[in-house]
C-alpha cells in the first residue's frame, strides 16, 4: 500500500497508472476514524474497480464554527492499518494548507437540495462537502466513487453535482452498517457516554418502527412514539424527523406512494447523530 501525503506524491502514483491497460480506479473518500461502515465501502469499491484509493481528510470547510472540527477523532496510524488490511492500494492524506491554500475563493453551491434538513441545521455544510469532493475527484481521477447511504442527503447532493457539472465519475451508494442493536456506525459514536449510547438507539428504533407501516401518516406516528419517549431524556434533543423524496429531499405528502426516505437527526449529549431508512409506501387498500 502506498501512502501519499502530498498532492504531488499522489499525482506521481496516479500518472503511472495511465496508459492503454489503465486500471479502473475506485475511490472512497473519508474523514478517517475508520469503522466497519468505511470498511464496507472499501469492500464494495473492490467489486467496482481494480485499484482502490482512500482519502483521509477532516475537511474544515464542512464544519460550522461551533461544530466538532477540532475534537473530531484522527487516529491516523490505526486508519492506515485498516486500509492496509483491507487491501487498499493508495491512501491520500492531504494537508489542509495544500487543499486550501491562501487565496482560494471559488466554492461549489449545493443549491436548494443542500439548504434543507442537514443543510438548514448546518449552514454551508454541503457547499463544503461538494467543494472538497469536487477537488478530490479532480486530484484522484477515479472512474467510480463509493459513498455511504448513511449520509443520504450528502449522497443526493453528490449525485446532483455529478449530473450538473457533467463529471465523469460513477457514484455508487453503499448500505448503512449498524451495530447489533441498530445504531448506525459513525466516527462520532465514540463521543457518546454509556447512558447517551442507550438513548441514541432511539433513532434507529424509530426508523425500524416506521418502516413496517404502510402509509406516510402511520410511519410518522410510529416514529414519533419512539422519539417522544426519547425526548423525555434530558440528553436527547430531536432536530428533525421527516419523510422526503429521495432525489429532492422535499417532504412527501401524506398520501405519497412509492419510495421515500425517512431522515432523522438529533443531538444526544454533545453529539449530533443522523440516520435514515428507505421505505416503499404502498397504495391504501379500498374498503
Ligand atoms: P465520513 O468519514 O464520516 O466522512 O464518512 C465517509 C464515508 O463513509 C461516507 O460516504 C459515509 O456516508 C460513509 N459511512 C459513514 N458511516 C457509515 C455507515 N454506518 N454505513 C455505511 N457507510 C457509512
Amino acid at each position: 500500500m502506498k501512502i501519499a501525503h502530498s498532492l504531488a506524491e499522489y499525482a506521481a502514483l496516479r500518472s503511472a497508472l495511465d496508459g492503454p491497460t489503465a486500471p479502473r480506479v475506485a475511490y472512497v473518500p473519508t474523514m478517517g476514524a475508520l469503522h466497519e461502515g468505511h470498511r464496507s465501502l472499501i469492500k464494495l469499491a473492490k467489486t467496482r474497480g481494480d485499484m482502490i484509493v482512500v482519502s483521509i481528510f477532516v475537511n474544515p470547510l464542512q464544519f460550522g464554527p461551533n461544530e466538532d472540527y477540532a475534537r473530531y477523532p484522527r487516529p491516523l496510524e490505526d486508519d492506515l492499518q485498516v486500509c492496509a488490511a483491507d487491501g487498499v492500494d493508495i491512501v491520500l492524506v492531504p494537508s489542509v494548507t495544500e487543499l486550501y491554500p491562501a487565496g482560494r475563493q471559488v466554492t461549489v453551491d449545493a443549491g436548494a437540495l443542500g439548504s434543507v434538513l442537514e443543510g438548514h441545521s448546518r449552514p454551508g455544510h454541503f457547499n463544503g462537502v461538494l467543494t472538497v469532493v469536487l477537488k478530490l475527484f479532480n486530484i484522484i481521477r477515479p472512474q467510480v466513487a463509493v459513498f455511504g447511504e448513511k449520509d443520504a442527503q450528502q449522497l443526493a447532493c453528490i449525485q446532483r453535482m455529478v449530473i450538473d457539472f457533467n463529471l465523469a465519475v460513477e457514484i455508487v451508494g453503499a448500505p448503512i452498517v449498524r451495530e447489533p442493536d441498530g445504531l448506525a456506525l459513525s466516527s462520532r459514536n465514540v463521543f457518546l457516554s454509556a447512558s447517551e449510547r442507550a438513548v441514541a438507539r432511539s433513532l434507529s428504533a424509530a426508523l425500524e418502527k416506521a418502516a413496517t407501516q404502510g402509509s406516510v401518516r402511520s410511519a410518522r406516528a410510529a416514529a414519533y412514539e419512539v422519539l417522544d419517549r426519547a425526548e423525555a431524556e434530558p440528553c436527547f434533543e430531536l432536530d428533525y424527523a421527516t419523510i422526503v423524496n429521495p432525489a429532492t429531499f422535499a417532504e412527501v405528502p401524506d398520501d405519497h406512494v412509492g419510495l421515500a426516505v425517512f431522515v432523522v437527526a438529533a443531538r444526544v449529549g454533545g453529539t449530533r447523530l443522523i440516520d435514515n431508512t428507505t421505505i416503499n409506501f404502498t397504495p391504501a387498500p379500498w374498503g
